[in-house]
This record gives structure tokens, sequence and C-alpha cells, in this order.
């Protein structure tokens, strides 16, 4: 099993602060990677103007911010601290999700949401493995940034059947009603917290429950995009 460990995840130099993961030289090169669509975090020409995709189809949230691609060494990582037991590796992974935020905040792109929602496991799966991967993520930001954060505040009231073998469509009407809201968020500005995002269907339906619920503008956050 991994631990947190006194050297860098990627360079193995050793660490000035043992919770950061990564030094401050591998941290900036994972996040300095090329220019990415800011509403659906796939490589773009621009990193400031909706790609061509998006155009298209604008997805149903102001921005989506990923802290990097779903690929080694970041993928690795993901994979340990999500199937392996390794709760202890959401703050360091947290921590990317931060200053990337920071780095879109002062580049104009995004604002701070009053309100981070982490996408919830169903019961059952949560039991099984003992934490919510992305509820973590949130509390963490929420330690750090001006927002709050509360589990349980969405609902998932079905369990997640096999995501990966659906086409689109039948991902979207797998999910349908499969969340329900258990706070007002009527004039939040919410940002949507979740580990992995692939097809966008989770979050999508998501989406749709909260501007049904009156929210004001919704951004989402995740640590990897999967290309
Ligand atoms: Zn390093
Ligand atoms: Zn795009």
């Amino acid at each position: 099993m991994l631990t947190i460990s006194a050297q860098c995840w990627l360079c193995r130099m050793p660490l000035a602060l043992i919770s950061h993961g990564m030094c401050s030289r591998c941290t900036s090169a994972l996040l300095s990677e090329r220019p990415c669509c800011p509403r659906c975090a796939l490589p773009a020409l621009s990193g400031r103007q909706a790609c061509g995709r998006c155009l298209q189809k604008m997805p149903p949230w102001s921005s989506l911010l990923a802290a990097g691609a779903y690929l080694p060494p970041l993928s690795t990582f993901v994979q340990q601290f999500k199937f392996n037991h390794t709760p202890a590796l959401a703050k360091p992974l947290a921590r990317l999700m931060l200053l990337r935020a920071l780095a879109a905040r002062r580049a104009g792109l995004i604002r701070y949401p009053d309100v981070l929602v982490s996408v919830p496991l169903h019961r059952g799966r949560q039991w099984r493995r003992g934490f919510n991967q992305s509820a973590l993520l949130a509390e963490s930001l929420a330690h750090w940034l001006p927002c709050t954060h509360h589990p349980g505040q969405l609902i998932r009231t079905q369990p997640a059947r096999i995501q990966h073998r659906l086409n689109a469509r039948q991902r979207a009407r797998n999910l349908k009603n499969a969340f329900r809201l258990e706070f007002p968020v009527e004039g939040c500005h919410i940002a949507i917290v979740d580990d992995i995002v692939t097809t966008g269907s989770t979050v999508s339906e998501i989406a749709r429950v909260l501007k049904q619920g009156g929210a004001a503008s919704l951004q989402v956050w995740c640590l990897c995009r999967t290309l």
C-alpha cells in the first residue's frame, strides 16, 4: 500500500512539506500542461475560449477545471487513492485542484463558488469503500477556500450501474433521477467536485438537478479529465 513518504511522488527529491506529496518543481510541471478548453478541460488551441465541441453543444456549467489529464503519473495516484483505500492521499491531491483553481481565478476564468457539492456514492458503495473520494477532496478544498461543503447535501438514491459499457444516451438514462437534493441551492454559486470526469454524464445529471433547484452558477472541479 502506498503511504505518504517524505519524498516527492515523482522525482523522489526530499520534500520540505511532506503533506504536499509533490515538490514545487514537479507540481508546476504537472500544472503547466498544454492549453485546455475552459468548458470541458480537453486539449484545445486556446485556454481562454470554448473549443469547437463545446461551441456546438455547450455544457451545463460555466467552467470545468481539472488538475490534470487522466494519465500517469497522476492517474496512478488517483487509482491508489480510490481503489487501494488510501484516503491519506486526499489532501495532496486536493492541493493540486486548489492550485488549478487559484490560477484560473487569477486569470479571471472563474469566480470562487459559495458551495462545493461532492459527487455522492450510493450508501452501499460508500460502505464497501469506506470513504467517498470526492467528499474527501471537497472537504480539503472547503478548508482552504471561502466556501462550504457538507456531505449529504446531495444524495445518490440509486446504485450506479456499470457505466463504462454504456453509450452516452444509455449513460444519461441510467443516471436519470439518481440524485436528490437535500438543501436549498437557490441563488448559490456552486462547484461540483468529482475525482475523475470521463464523459461528464454524472456531473451533467447533477448540474441538471442543481439548476432545477435554482443554482445561480455552476462549475465542475475534478482531479482528472479522461482524454
Ligand atoms: Zn518532484
Ligand atoms: Zn470544450
